[in-house]
């Protein structure tokens, strides 16, 4: 397990100072799970690197009873590799002057916030790059990460949960350390020794300053916590201000939030989520889903009583039974099988069964669509149809380079006729907006990247004229 921390504050090798250990040698300690040895890696005046490597012993760590587990795992484990817990030790015991924020030589580099870059060779992260980095950038560091595949040698067995991992900050190096000692064992989520009170005051005392302000406190303190409701709550009643009453719900809330981001659950359930919160926001009562496919969004509708009618409507005549099969609509107690229907049409043509909804939903349909095809799509939906709410969704193909699987410039599915960018979706959303008499709301779905955005966006459209522009009228379909 290897820490590096590197500054180009000048003269960089007041590192030593602030570190408290000599540029100059070696140094090395014995820690209850292992050795740790200090050094550096690099040392000028412009920059200076220093190393802390831990040798974890897990046969010493068996006999004096440190270690947990049962049979082989034991002895085979990922702790002398993964940082963990154990550089939380190190940090405090081998860094513990700097930890606190003191040099005897450099007191006042020591409250300065200086140049720092902190690189860790492997850390486990549960919960992957996205919870990554919703711990350290609320921080204001500059994250840059590299996952680990699960064997080089067997690249289908996918990733592993380990990163490289480094941190750029302009920042104290005592903020930095507790940074650090807090947060590495929470990405890990795995403590190797018994949690007790004595953790609620280490966990208050090392996020003094910024851990009441983190959007993550209740994620932190709960894994910090090792999942411990008593302590968790102590420490949350510490943390959170007086006027946050409930912070049971507080904890359960973001049990919630971090089991989804666990789970990892699918874009396709994120997608229909977003567009469910979407409809019910709207207010409306009387829903169409156009291209409903095999009823998955269907399925969320006739769960919740606001829709008193839902239909959906696919050109599939085997989706739809297939969708029939899914909903159980045979089964369907007669006041729930009054709610919903489901329609075999094309959304190229007029139909007269698709107009008076309060709202239609038209998810990952358009990109199948063909340019004439769009156009007429376009004037049946918004002319037409004109509902007074659309929530519409499309892939954003900028997206599409995070995806490894993806070979380089094709689309995600074979039958897409094109997939849009982000501003090539929001001129169009903007281009039926003008034509038609709608407002829209455009919004992205799925984890963002700062560069590329998320992998798929949606349009909420607002019909905001009762009549359409005139020169429609004149025009047939
Ligand atoms: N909305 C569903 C399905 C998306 S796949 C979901 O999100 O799960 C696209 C669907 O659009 C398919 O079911 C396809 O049959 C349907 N579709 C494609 N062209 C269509 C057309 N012209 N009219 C109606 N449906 C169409």
């Amino acid at each position: 397990m290897l820490l590096t921390i590197t500054t180009t504050h000048e003269p960089a090798t007041d590192l030593g100072y602030l570190l408290h250990k000599n540029p100059a040698r070696v140094q090395s300690f014995t820690l209850a799970f292992g050795e740790a040895h200090v050094f550096y890696s690099e040392v000028g005046e412009e920059k200076c690197t220093a190393a802390l490597l831990l040798d974890v012993d897990p046969v010493g760590l068996v006999r004096r009873g440190g270690a947990s587990g049962f049979g082989l795992e034991q002895y085979v484990n990922d702790r002398p590799y993964a940082a963990s817990s154990f550089l939380s030790v190190a940090i405090s015991q081998v860094l513990g002057s700097a930890l606190q924020g003191r040099s005897k030589e450099r007191p006042e580099l020591a409250g300065q916030a200086i140049p720092l870059e902190a690189r860790i060779s492997a850390l486990p992260c549960r919960g992957g790059e996205e919870v990554l980095r919703s711990l350290f950038e609320p921080l204001g560091y500059t994250l840059t990460s590299r996952r680990y595949p699960l064997d080089a040698t067997f690249p289908s067995w996918g990733a592993s949960s380990y990163y490289t991992v480094t941190l750029a900050h302009r920042i104290r190096l005592s903020a930095l350390l507790a940074h650090l000692y807090v947060l590495v064992p929470v990405l890990d989520d795995d403590k190797h020794y018994y949690v007790g009170d004595g953790e609620v005051e280490k966990l208050l005392r090392h996020g003094e300053g910024w851990l009441s302000a983190h959007p993550m406190r209740e994620l932190i303190t709960r894994r910090y916590l090792r999942h411990q409701r008593s302590l968790m709550r102590s420490a949350l009643a510490q943390l959170v201000e007086p006027e946050t009453p409930q912070i049971e719900e507080v904890i359960l809330q973001h049990n919630l939030e971090e089991a989804k981001v666990e789970e990892k659950i699918s874009l396709h359930q994120q997608r229909l989520a977003a567009v469910l919160a979407a409809l019910k926001e709207s207010g409306a009562r009387r829903v169409v889903d156009l291209g409903c496919g095999e009823g998955r969004l269907l399925s969320l509708l006739l769960q919740d009583g606001q829709f008193t009618e839902i239909v959906g409507m696919d050109v599939s005549y085997r989706t739809l039974e297939i969708a029939a099969e899914r909903l159980n609509l045979e089964y369907l107690p007669p006041l729930q099988r009054e709610r919903i229907r489901l329609l075999h049409g094309s959304l190229m043509y007029r139909d007269a069964r698709l107009h008076g909804f309060d709202a239609a939903a038209v998810v990952e349909v358009i990109e199948h669509l063909d340019t004439p095809r769009l156009a007429a799509f376009e004037r049946v939906l918004f002319e037409f149809a004109r509902p007074q709410t659309i929530v519409l969704t499309t892939p954003n193909v900028e997206y599409n380079v995070l995806w490894e699987s993806l070979p380089a410039g094709s689309f995600r599915h074979r039958d897409h006729r094109f997939e849009w960018t982000r501003a090539e979706f929001a001129a169009w959303t903007q281009e039926m907006c003008e034509r038609f008499g709608y407002q829209v709301q455009v919004l992205p779905v799925g984890p963002e990247d700062a560069r590329v955005g998320a992998p798929s966006q949606m349009a909420i459209f607002e019909a905001h004229v009762k009549e359409i522009p005139r020169e429609h009228d004149s025009q047939e379909s």
